[in-house]
């Protein structure tokens, strides 16, 4: 499976099936990608914010992608004519071998409870935190799921910064960490040199500018 950072914290997980992660790209200004490129089987949303539902809609429209959100997110989907998996934090729901959990972030959301997503395609696993803080619960994330790759925010003011992202890695324990949600705007100013330094050997920091991919 290829991990793509699409800028922000977009992400597309390319396998078996084609997954979007929060794709934010119109008016992203750092995206990879255009919305009208995106080719998806299926779109997952953390929360209701700009920056993570953005095409989301659009996207599984006009690909007649399954999308997989909280069920407040999901319904307003169903009422635009989109098929999706309403579901909320706990068991998974799983589409064409394609198993999708969410979990919890500490953050806000305009429609319900933001979330992060584990998504298991071909036996691998991989955890978006979403938009969170630090919380002693992703060391229970780490147990049960045992990612192999998480995406975590590094950006600050919204989220965890580069300290608290490199202490979730320690309760984590992921065998890949690569940052996101840091230097799309100069709000979330953010050195992931300076947080693959404090990961140290934890775990293995890839850095990924926009477009790039990690494959396991
Ligand atoms: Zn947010």
């Amino acid at each position: 499976m290829k991990v793509y950072f699409l800028g922000h914290a977009a992400v597309k997980l390319e396998g078996a099936k084609t997954v979007y992660i929060d794709p934010f790209l119109t008016g992203n200004p750092v995206a990879s990608e255009k919305k009208e490129d995106a080719k998806a089987d299926y779109v997952i949303v953390t929360h209701d914010h700009g920056d993570h539902l953005g095409d989301a809609f659009d996207i599984a429209k006009a690909n007649g992608a399954v999308l997989f959100a909280q069920h407040e997110i999901a319904v307003k989907a169903q009422e635009n004519g989109i098929e999706a998996e309403g579901m909320n934090v706990g068991g998974a729901v799983e589409r064409e071998g394609i198993k999708v959990w969410f979990t919890n972030a500490i953050h806000t959301s305009e429609t319900g409870h933001p979330m992060g997503a584990v998504v298991e395609m071909e036996g691998k696993r991989v955890y978006h935190a979403g938009d969170t803080g630090l919380f002693g619960d992703m060391k229970l994330i780490g147990e049960l799921f045992k990612p192999d790759i998480a995406l975590l925010p590094i950006g600050g003011r919204y989220t965890m910064d580069e300290e608290q992202a490199a202490y979730a890695v320690k309760l984590i324990k992921p065998g890949i960490v690569i940052p996101i949600h840091y230097n799309t705007f100069p709000i979330i100013k953010a050195d992931p040199e300076r947080f693959k330094e404090l990961v140290g050997g934890e775990a293995e920091v890839r850095i990924l500018n926009p477009g790039e991919f990690v494959e396991i």
